[in-house]
């Protein structure tokens, strides 16, 4: 048994703060939360760990990400408009997948993050080779992940009638356009039903591990495949995570293909007989809102990505009046281009105030139930997860005070909006999950980011170069040709 004292902890979003507080903790399950003095005497011989400078709160989940640990910035693409920016990650082949997972599991570690939902993501090699490495990286760093198996099965150049975009390319960009061997992904719906059940099989036993669908998104999924994925996840009792109307442009396709509400068309093919969890969101109708509360849909917030990607901001002031069930996620382009979750969510929490005197907005409680519970329901985690209660995973994070005390000595009465005001990612003074220490601000931690980050950096150069850039330009210019006509 051991006992993590802190300052104070907040076992859940809701629930009073304890001041002189502790987690005792029994291998990797919490076995009780309460004030020190009287856990102590319950579990008397248990190891006590001294976090008095602390506030303790269950660990965050970062709902939607790729694993790049090296940002897309950082591997030359930069910030543009969703749809070109895309189109630019066609000129390289995959870095070393392993280690740039690894440096985004190590990363979120070190921000506080226990849990994340691992969103579809191919780097054109072998899939069953990327999610194999995925799972491994993940595994070993010790960060808690659902990791989607991604489909897609149209839109790969552009939303749409992809011939016809094609014939609209200068004639040396069509002769030079890299044809893809395989499709992205497994394949057929089929073989990835088929991938899904090897993985599950082959990690099961793995702790930390579970698996989702991950269809890219309503403009690069057709309908059967729609149908036929919802119908095996519900089978399975899994859940399925895709990107919804990220961009002027997916909106302006979506409403013409679906005739109105793309949530309402999802529905119509049964999507919603699984849990359901969506990125983005940015361009909702109050329709889809509606049904994303009737269909307890998560919606997950990237306020960063958004705002880099010339989306705009996501609707967060209207979700949260609505009730919708949000959650946040940095997308590996958050604002400051870090995985500081915390600034994340506090951007979040900024955009979701309404203007007006009235000063109508999540309260602190709201926005630490977006980055706990609501996160774990946006990965499909266990009922209950994102709360530090009795035989729940001992997943955890603790936060230096010294960022958010008060010279008043207020910080002990008003703990969790100081907190979420002021702390950052280097605040975060240790992150477990599963009852095991994973980052504590030891030399140990900093050396191996710095090691994964070496490795990872590394291997960007050696990339093998996929197209020219000519022809990645004349299909962004095409692009936008797009762009503006919607
Ligand atoms: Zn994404």
């Amino acid at each position: 048994m051991r006992i993590f004292r802190a300052r104070l902890v907040i076992p859940s979003a809701g629930s009073e703060p304890i001041l002189d507080g502790c987690v005792a903790i029994s291998a990797d399950r919490i076995a009780a939360v309460g004030p020190f003095e009287e856990i102590r005497t319950r579990f008397t011989g248990g190891e006590v760990i001294d976090l008095r400078h602390a506030v303790i709160l269950p660990g965050l989940v970062n709902a939607h990400q790729h694993g790049r640990g090296i940002s897309p910035l950082l591997l030359g693409y930069q910030d543009d408009a969703l749809e070109p920016w895309i189109a630019a990650r066609r000129r390289h082949g995959p870095p070393d997948v392993y280690a740039v997972t690894r440096l985004a599991a190590e990363e979120m570690l070190a921000n506080g993050v226990t849990a994340t939902l691992h969103a579809n993501y191919n780097y054109g090699s072998d899939y069953r080779q990327e999610l194999d490495t995925t799972v491994r990286a993940y595994s070993d760093a010790g960060l808690r992940a659902t990791i989607c198996i991604g489909y897609q099965d149209r839109g790969f150049l552009a939303y749409g009638n992809e011939a016809e975009f094609v014939a609209t390319l200068p004639e040396d960009a069509r002769k030079a356009l890299h044809s893809r061997g395989a499709p992205p992904y497994a394949g057929s719906v089929a073989e990835t039903i088929g991938l899904m059940d090897e993985m599950s099989a082959r990690f099961e036993d793995t702790p930390l591990i579970s698996f989702a669908y991950g269809p890219a998104g309503p403009q690069w999924v057709s309908d059967e495949a729609w149908a036929a994925l919802a119908r095996d996840a519900a089978k399975r009792g899994i859940g399925l995570h895709f990107h919804l109307l990220e961009s002027p442009l997916q909106a302006d396709w979506c409403r013409k293909a679906f005739g109105g509400s793309t949530l309402a068309h999802l529905r119509r093919l049964g999507v919603f007989e699984a849990a359901a969890s969506c990125a983005h969101g940015v361009y909702m109708s109050e329709e889809d809102m509606t049904l994303a509360r009737e269909e307890a849909v998560v919606v997950v917030a990237n306020p960063g990505s958004n705002l880099r990607l010339f989306n705009g901001p996501p609707p967060a002031a209207e979700l949260h009046r609505r009730g919708c069930v949000v959650a946040v996620g940095t997308d590996n382009t958050a604002l400051a281009d870090d995985e500081d979750y915390l600034a994340e969510l506090r951007l979040y929490a900024s955009l979701a105030r309404s203007p007006g005197v009235e000063a109508i907005g999540p309260s602190p409680v709201d926005i630490l139930r977006t980055a706990t519970t609501s996160g774990g329901k946006a990965a499909f985690l266990p009922a209950g997860y994102g709360s530090l209660a009795p035989d729940q995973p001992a997943d955890l994070v603790a936060i230096d005070c010294a960022g958010f005390e008060a010279p008043d000595g207020s910080m002990a009465k008003n703990p969790l909006s100081l907190l979420l005001a002021r702390a950052k990612g280097t605040d975060v003074a240790l992150t477990m999950t599963a009852g095991v220490v994973r980052y504590a601000r030891r030399d140990q931690d900093l050396e191996r980011r710095i090691h994964w980050r070496r490795v990872a950096t590394a291997s960007v150069g050696k990339r093998e170069l996929r197209q020219d850039g000519t022809t990645v330009a004349a299909i962004q210019q095409a692009l936008r040709g797009r762009r503006r006509e919607a």
